[in-house]
């Protein structure tokens, strides 16, 4: 996280003051480094140099445009699971021809959407939908290209919220089943088939389970072809998880070793669709003290961000660094707390910190599936979002306004 630092005492973000970017554009706000970004990707790029590769970006995992426009610039595609994630891609400038679209539940207007855009790919969940889609690209006249998402039964060995590999997920369809679909699959002139997908989790810290999933996938390529159907890609996923606290992250490139080493002599192209990876350390949360309230059994720091804003720890017990702008007086033990009206509303437990009333903290590790989980409960105005790039900041996302959010409410007549 080298992109944010401390110069004389307090927080910057890359060249810019965190005090200044809260002064300027109040609090919370998400805080981005296009250079942390920037980084992120050129890690992949290097790893995967001299293979012929597309990343496609999980728009899930922050879906502001001028993120995906940071992405769009560096050549990526894009994994979508909506029609309005599409519709973000289209808006920032991204390619919709190196698009896939993956989902369980995708509706007909979403498939016509990505249908009438061009996109790469669709990695279909079921066997009803492929049925649904070979309907709907015929009744458009096209051919709708896809991938079948095949679930490899690994265990990736994450949280179970957040792992979609195993048996028991409702992802994807049975690596077992999976070669009997696809000939049905070819014997369809609505669909074209392209490759074979598999995501197996998220944030997972070891390379094996994957190399474990792409071996399966492989063996289902090689049984394919035996059939004649030859595939153009084979898409790992995403997944390779962030260091939030002290977790051995490997480097991108010993993550993706043994991967590509199951891989070595395949002319498929590799797509790979990293959201956490590239995004996660490029954010922080920026957010003010309203109150330190004492306690006879603990203190509370309550901050103007709260589970609505990053709803990780509620949702996950997901564990955040939480640090002081600028740290002054003494260090105290404090449930750092939002001010939403449920126990579950905290961003960190017993941390220790130097603050005073009405300081500033940043919650770092904020990038990835911070503002894309927000919600406005509690009546609460999303916050906004800047991107700082060297010594200058932009203005990404206004804060929303209260009026804003129920704007499209209407009485009884
Ligand atoms: C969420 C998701 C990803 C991205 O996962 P990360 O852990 O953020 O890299 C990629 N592919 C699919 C299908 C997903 O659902």
């Amino acid at each position: 996280m080298k992109h944010f630092n401390t110069r004389d005492g307090a927080l910057f973000a890359e060249g810019v003051a965190l005090e200044n970017i809260a002064a300027t554009y109040g609090t919370p706000t998400f805080v981005y480094s296009r250079a942390a970004l920037e980084e992120a990707h050129a890690g992949y790029a290097a790893a995967l140099a001299g293979r012929d590769t597309m990343l496609c970006y999980a728009v899930k995992s922050n879906s502001n445009l001028a993120i995906l426009n940071v992405f769009a610039r560096l050549g990526t595609g894009f994994d979508i699971v909506s029609g309005g994630e599409l519709a973000r891609v289209v808006a920032a400038g991204g390619d919709p021809g190196r698009v896939v679209f993956s989902g369980v539940g995708k509706t007909r207007d979403e498939m016509r959407a990505a249908l009438e855009h061009g996109i790469y790919c669709f990695n279909v969940e079921s066997e009803p939908e492929l049925y649904r889609l070979a309907e709907v690209a015929g009744s458009l006249g096209k051919r709708a290209p896809i991938a079948l998402r095949v679930n490899p039964d690994v265990d990736p060995k994450t949280h179970p919220y957040i792992s979609t590999g195993l048996k028991c997920n409702k992802f994807g369809v049975p690596i077992s089943g999976a070669h009997a679909l696809y000939l049905a699959a070819a014997k369809l002139p609505q669909l074209e088939i392209r490759g074979i997908a598999c995501h197996i989790g998220s944030q997972l810290l070891d390379p094996a389970p994957v190399a474990e999933a792409a071996a399966k996938v492989v063996a289902l390529a090689e049984a394919l072809n035996r059939d004649g159907i030859e595939l153009r890609h084979l898409d790992l996923g995403g997944g390779l998880g962030i260091r939030y606290d002290d977790e051995e992250v490997p480097a991108t490139r010993d993550y993706l070793a043994p991967l590509l080493k199951v891989l070595a002599g395949r002319k498929e192209r590799l797509l790979l669709e990293p959201g956490r990876s590239l995004v996660g350390n490029a954010g922080v949360l920026l957010s003010r003290v309203e109150y330190l309230k004492r306690g006879e059994d603990r203190n509370f720091a309550i901050i103007d961000a709260a589970m609505n804003d990053l709803a990780r720890p509620a949702l996950y017990d997901a564990w955040h660094r939480i640090a002081e702008v600028r740290p002054r007086g003494s260090v105290e033990r404090y449930d750092v707390v939002g001010p939403v009206c449920e126990s579950g509303d905290f961003l960190g437990r017993a941390r220790d910190l130097a603050l005073g009333q009405e300081d500033l903290v940043a919650i770092f590790s904020a990038g990835a599936y911070g503002m894309t989980m927000s919600s406005n409960y509690n009546t609460r105005a999303r916050a906004a979002e800047v991107m700082v790039d060297g010594g200058q900041c932009h203005l990404i996302r206004e804060r929303e306004r209260i009026s804003d959010l129920y704007a499209g409410e209407h009485l009884l007549p």
